[in-house]
């Protein structure tokens, strides 16, 4: 069992930063967990104390049934795969992987048969003697990962394994290691920076914001369901739109008023901003740009959620067009479908989809439900 539990887990470093607040994340037996988070969050931090490569300020940590806090990174049944691949240059793809087999004297054809059976699951039979030069990036990267398969950890630890390779080869390599994941059937944490592939590869992903855990959760909670603002708006491109709107009551119903504006909100939604006191005050609405639709063809439980918009740019991005729109004082973006050639100027009826709003408290940030 590969279980990792993070229990108030904080770093300070010796200048007396604290890069890593109070984290608290369980890991279930070969689940695939990302960590994401804006530059400087603190995920490389956590996930290299994971690794024992920096110590824990406070806070316990587990490896299956045992507290890790002080037992050496090579002891820790883990493996790391670093953004810059960390090849060895003179030796070859065989002799990279069969590197920390023959330091830990392991016999000649069983680190054969490791690296061999390595080699075929990463596709990189026909290149075992070629030296990392001779290698496209994407090739070192799947070297890097084979380093680490031939150990057979219980725990692979990624740190932005992707970021050097070009966006292709990226969106290529992400399948290879989620079809890794299922085959080799051992716990994942993997770090990065770009939601595409915390939503793509996670089971579950962890939002980090300043040293502090935003929400864990599957990608579609994340992604239906985010906890505040900060977690709405990094997950999501075009990112979601925020609206200051007031609340107010029109007879029974519950209405978000701006300039521009005048939503008739669900009655699930009503119901809990009244319980909550927020009527007559400013909150935020939060709608992402796909759940916005031209009127004409979107209907259901929508007529009392449209407006009018003026077009002020529109981008095509090939099956899709991003429409940056205005409405009243309010900068919109929609996203529609690309056959909608909506360009400079266009004046839109359009309505919201009411399902897909969100309210948020000005002050705090978090979402209100
Ligand atoms: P990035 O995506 O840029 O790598 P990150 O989320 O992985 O960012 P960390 O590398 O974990 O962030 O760093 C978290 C914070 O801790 C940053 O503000 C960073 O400047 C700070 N930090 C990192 N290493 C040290 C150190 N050795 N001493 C002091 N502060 C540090």
């Amino acid at each position: 069992m590969a279980k990792v539990i993070l229990k108030n887990i904080c770093k300070s470093y010796s200048n007396g930063f604290n890069a890593v607040k109070n984290v608290n994340i369980d890991i279930q037996d070969k689940e695939f967990v990302v960590l994401v988070g804006p530059s400087g969050c603190g995920k490389s931090t956590t996930l290299r104390m994971i690794a024992g490569l920096e110590e824990i300020s406070d806070g316990e940590l587990y490896i299956g049934e045992n507290l890790v806090n002080d037992v050496d990174p090579k002891d820790r049944d883990i493996a790391m795969v670093f953004q810059n691949y960390a090849l060895y240059p003179h030796l070859t793809v065989y002799e990279n992987m069969a590197f920390a087999l023959k330091l830990r004297k392991l016999p000649k054809d069983e680190i054969d048969k490791k690296v061999r059976d390595a080699a075929k699951i990463l596709d990189l039979d026909q290149l075992l003697d070629r030296k990392p030069k001779a290698l496209s990036g994407g090739q070192r990267q799947r070297v890097a990962l084979g380093r680490a398969i031939v150990r057979n950890p219980k725990v692979f630890l990624m740190d932005e394994p992707l970021s050097n390779l070009d966006a292709k080869l990226r969106t290529s390599m992400r399948t290879e290691i989620t079809k890794l994941h299922k085959s080799l059937g051992t716990t994942f944490i993997y770090v990065t920076h770009d939601q595409v592939e915390a939503m793509t590869m996670a089971d579950r992903i962890v939002v980090m914001k300043d040293g502090i855990v935003q929400q864990i959760d599957t990608p579609q909670e994340i992604y239906d369901k985010p906890n505040n603002m900060f977690v709405a708006g990094f997950i999501g491109a075009p990112q979601m739109n925020f609206i200051n709107v007031i609340l107010t009551e029109v007879n029974g119903e519950i209405h978000a008023k701006a300039d521009g504006f005048d939503i008739a909100l669900n009655k699930g939604e009503s119901s809990s901003l009244i319980e909550k006191g927020y009527i007559g005050k400013e909150v935020v609405l939060g709608i992402r740009p796909e759940d916005i639709h031209m009127e004409d063809i979107f209907v259901e439980n929508s007529l009392d959620s449209t407006f009018e918009a003026t077009v002020e740019l529109g981008e095509l991005m090939g099956a899709e067009i991003y429409a940056y729109l205005k409405t009243g004082n309010q900068s919109i973006t929609a996203r529609f479908d690309g056959r909608y050639r909506v360009k400079m100027g266009d004046k839109l009826k359009l309505a919201m989809d009411k399902h897909k709003i969100h309210i948020f408290d000005k002050e705090t940030q978090e979402a209100i439900n």
